[in-house]
């Protein structure tokens, strides 16, 4: 079965055409300025199966139902296309951001599901509302073709509540579910998942700190291959310190820059999201390859930036270490994480103490599975390849064909 998984944005959809027979992508792409006032869209779609160039123009999509219109289009074409017609799409799996506490894994969706996504639109305010636009534009332009939600929420949805509950009261929890949520939950599932099938080892009895390092960054305690603990919260705002968010910081700090600068609480929080994390640390980009570019030139911010960014992942692989009782092992993934041997290395170095070593020659890789800690290491430290479309695809295929 063919299965199109789909990350619908505010203004962009993001797609993968998967041949599930062989798990094999036949065609990916990106539509871009979405229903934006005065700007004409953009595709970029990249036939893979038939090796073709990319086909890339500016057209007009003035609502996520002409982006997929487009996609559908360039997925038949009779030059760019890989599949004959739509019959040959099976299902179609989408990437939701908040299931809330409904939701503790994927989905087929009815009319009730996109209730309950509709739901938690006030928890999701940027990214619920695009999903729900690119399940809706799905079902106008393939109607009858089943449709899976995919939350990133789900996986952790296992935490005992003295891990999710925020320490305020009670009844903001009861009446509002205002709870730690994390995300990232289909990348922490997948990779933490893997990280036991290669400790070869049954999940039971597992500890496990995966670290999802990228423009967005969280880590996850996995226990007997269930999350346990995770540091994004209510939205993906709290946590380490990422591209362009503040992560955890004291929230009296709100109304303070609120105050002070005179400006809104949402115009304060739309500053938390945006401008800040090593972006503002650094005064240099969100990116870290230039962070780190800027580093090696000497600037002491960028350093600042990076100092920062590690600490905080210290901070969590040594709370969740001790709040698990334990860990058996520490993966790395996402863009930085498995991109950055350097940063990786200083990581491990600091985790020493724990009797942590580092296999120079292996944490070398980049983008590869691999094992990086020495073979005389106690905790075993792993670079794994997140693949949140794969598992998209998988779970997509495994509800539509039931
Ligand atoms: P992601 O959000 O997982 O796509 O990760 C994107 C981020 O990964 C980029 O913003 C970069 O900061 C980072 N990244 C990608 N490649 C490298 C690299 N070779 N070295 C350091 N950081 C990288």
């Amino acid at each position: 079965m063919n299965v199109l998984v789909i990350n619908a944005g505010s203004s962009s959809l993001k797609y993968q055409l998967f041949n599930m027979d062989n798990e094999t992508i036949l065609a990916k792409g990106l539509c871009e300025r979405i229903g934006m006032e005065n700007m004409v869209g953009h595709i970029k779609h990249t036939p893979l199966s038939t090796g073709k160039e990319p086909f890339v123009a500016d057209i007009d999509l003035p609502s996520h139902a002409e982006a997929i219109a487009a996609v559908i289009e360039k997925l038949t074409d009779s030059e760019y296309g890989v599949i004959g017609s739509l019959s040959e799409i099976g299902a179609v799996g989408h990437r939701v951001l908040h299931g809330g506490q409904k939701f503790t894994a994927s989905v087929l969706v009815d009319e009730q599901v996109k209730k309950a996504i509709e739901d938690c639109i006030p928890l999701g305010p940027l990214h619920n509302p695009a999903n729900l636009m690119g399940i809706n534009a799905c079902e106008k332009v393939m109607p009858g073709v089943p449709q899976v939600a995919v939350f990133d929420t789900a996986f952790h949805q296992t935490m005992p509540k003295s891990s999710y509950l925020y320490a305020v009261p009670y009844k903001y929890y009861e009446e509002y579910s205002v709870r730690r949520y994390g995300f990232h939950g289909t990348s922490h599932r997948y990779v933490s998942a893997r990280t036991i099938e290669a400790l070869g080892v049954p999940a039971e009895g597992t500890k496990v700190i995966t670290c999802h390092l990228g423009n967005g960054s969280s880590i996850a305690a996995v226990k007997d291959g269930k999350c346990f603990d995770t540091s994004m919260g209510l939205t993906p705002l709290e946590g380490l310190p990422m591209g362009t968010r503040c992560g955890s910081i004291d929230p009296a700090v709100v109304e303070f820059i609120a105050n002070t600068e005179g400006i809104s609480t949402s115009e304060t929080l739309t500053m938390l999201n945006k401008k800040s994390g090593v972006l503002a640390v650094s005064g240099v980009s969100s990116d870290f390859r230039d962070i780190n570019a800027a580093a090696d030139n000497g600037n002491e911010r960028a350093q600042l930036a990076l100092d920062m960014f590690e600490y905080g992942i210290l901070k969590y692989i040594g709370a969740y270490t001790a709040a698990m009782g334990g860990v058996d092992a520490i993966t790395f993934t996402a863009g930085v994480g498995e991109n950055d041997p350097d940063m990786r290395k200083r990581i491990m170095e600091k985790l020493a103490y724990m009797g942590v070593t580092v296999d120079e020659e292996a944490n070398r890789q980049r983008g590869k599975f691999a094992l990086i800690s020495g073979p005389d290491s106690k905790i075993k430290v792993f670079v794994i390849p997140t693949d949140e479309e794969l598992v998209i695809a998988r779970d997509t295929l495994e509800i539509a064909s039931k």
